[in-house]
């Protein structure tokens, strides 16, 4: 349990706008423009501690938790910055933390703390299954001491820039079980020998830059100490970590909706049109601060699915549902926003276009609205499944 006082954390956040300050929109629109890595910014972000702040301090992280974790993506998406390049380097460890061996821990953890290991790519997503998890197909079979691995994922962002991978693979077929989450397993790849090896990583244009592939695993072997955890129980291992990503996600989602929320409002405090400024219209007003308002309401729940996250509290729908108003407040700030700039919300110069593009991810990955609908619907309501 980890609670930091708000004198640190305001202290966190103000480092944080230093280090992006030195970051601004030249460098962003031209990684945008090459869908390059920002390489400069995550070394920057390394190197001053920022990316460790969830390893405890026994491993060489500073161990300060979620809430301080939670500011600092915030702070780098208020900035203009993007987070979405390395804050898998933050939560993904959570799963070697929880479940790993006392030996997997010394090995990796001390080191992803460090930067010297990249552990920011994580393969859950499959073609054919969707969000239907269970239904992966990609399989890891046991020969002696090794597992042979064999089969399809897509969208794994950052898996050229990682140097480890948290994989799930089925290791049991889901017809041989009774309950579909079963024969599923966790296993982390060291991506240095899988390349050409087994493995293919081919990257995917996207209307953002994410840095994100598909991956073609074809007779891969890894040693069996790779496993994490028990075999067959991956499944309850990862819905774990998923909470940590989902805050952690809508944080970034505030800190794009106060972005845009900062500029919107000093656009049309200063342009001139009529002889008067924009934002003196209460039709330019009024969603300004609709978008504020539900800003507000939406950090406060982020604030809280963190605060029970830190306590170790089961906060499964705080975080849904965290991730699930941030990321539409973030959407109506952005649109706010493109509409108050008029033109100039669609040249690349003034950021917004790009901003917009990026906070639109968050309602599709890491879940889509709908899933997050239906798990309220379904664990808090009671209501009767659908799938
Ligand atoms: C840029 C990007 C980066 C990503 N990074 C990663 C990553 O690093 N690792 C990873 O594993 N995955 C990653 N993903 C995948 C992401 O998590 C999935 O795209 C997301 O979970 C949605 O799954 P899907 O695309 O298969 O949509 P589908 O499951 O095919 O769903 C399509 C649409 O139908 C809706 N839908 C489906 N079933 C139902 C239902 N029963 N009821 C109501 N609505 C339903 C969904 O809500 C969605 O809107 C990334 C995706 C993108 C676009």
């Amino acid at each position: 349990m980890n609670s930091i006082d708000n004198d640190s954390l305001v202290e966190i956040r103000q480092s944080v706008r230093r280090l992006c300050s030195q970051f601004p929109s030249d460098y962003w629109q031209k990684l945008d423009r090459e869908r390059a890595y920002p390489t400069s910014f995550v070394d920057a972000l390394t190197r001053d501690g920022f990316l460790s702040v969830l390893i405890p301090e026994k491993f060489g992280g500073s161990g300060l938790g979620l809430v301080a974790a939670a500011a600092i993506l915030e702070e780098i998406h208020r900035s203009g910055c993007n987070g979405g390049a390395c804050h898998a380097q933050m939560y993904t460890m959570g799963t070697v933390l929880k479940h790993g061996t006392p030996e997997q821990k010394e090995r990796y953890l001390p080191q992803i703390a460090s930067g010297a290991l990249r552990l920011q790519a994580f393969g859950v997503t499959e073609p054919s299954s969707g969000t239907d998890t269970t239904r992966i197909r990609t399989f890891a079979r046991k020969e002696g001491d090794k597992y042979i691995i064999n089969g399809q994922k897509i969208w794994i962002s950052r898996a050229e820039h990682s140097d480890l991978m948290v994989l799930l693979v089925r290791t049991t077929s889901r017809e041989e079980l009774k309950k579909p989450s079963d024969g599923i397993s966790v296993l982390l790849i060291d991506m240095r020998d899988a390349i050409g090896n087994g493995l293919t990583i081919r990257p995917i244009r996207t209307m953002l830059n994410h840095a994100t592939t598909e991956l073609f695993f074809d007779n891969l072997e890894v040693p069996v100490d790779c496993l994490i955890g028990e075999e067959g129980k991956g499944f309850k291992y990862i819905l774990d970590g998923m909470n940590a990503e989902r805050i952690l996600i809508a944080s970034e989602c505030i800190g794009d909706g106060r972005f845009f929320i900062d500029r919107a409002a000093a656009y049309a405090s200063e342009r001139l049109v009529f002889g008067r400024p924009i934002g003196q219209n209460q039709g330019v007003q009024f969603p300004i601060a609709r978008a504020y308002v539900q800003l507000s309401a939406a950090a406060e729940m982020v604030n809280k699915a963190a605060a029970m996250f830190e306590a170790g509290l089961p906060c499964g729908s705080e975080a849904n549902m965290a991730k699930m108003l941030a990321s539409e407040a973030s959407w109506y700030a952005a649109d706010m926003c493109v509409q108050t700039h008029g033109g100039f919300g669609f040249a690349e110069e003034y950021d917004i276009e790009r901003k917009f593009r990026e906070t639109r991810l968050y309602q599709v990955a890491p879940i889509s609205t709908n899933l997050i609908l239906s798990h309220v619907a379904t664990h808090v309501l009671g209501l009767p499944k659908s799938f």
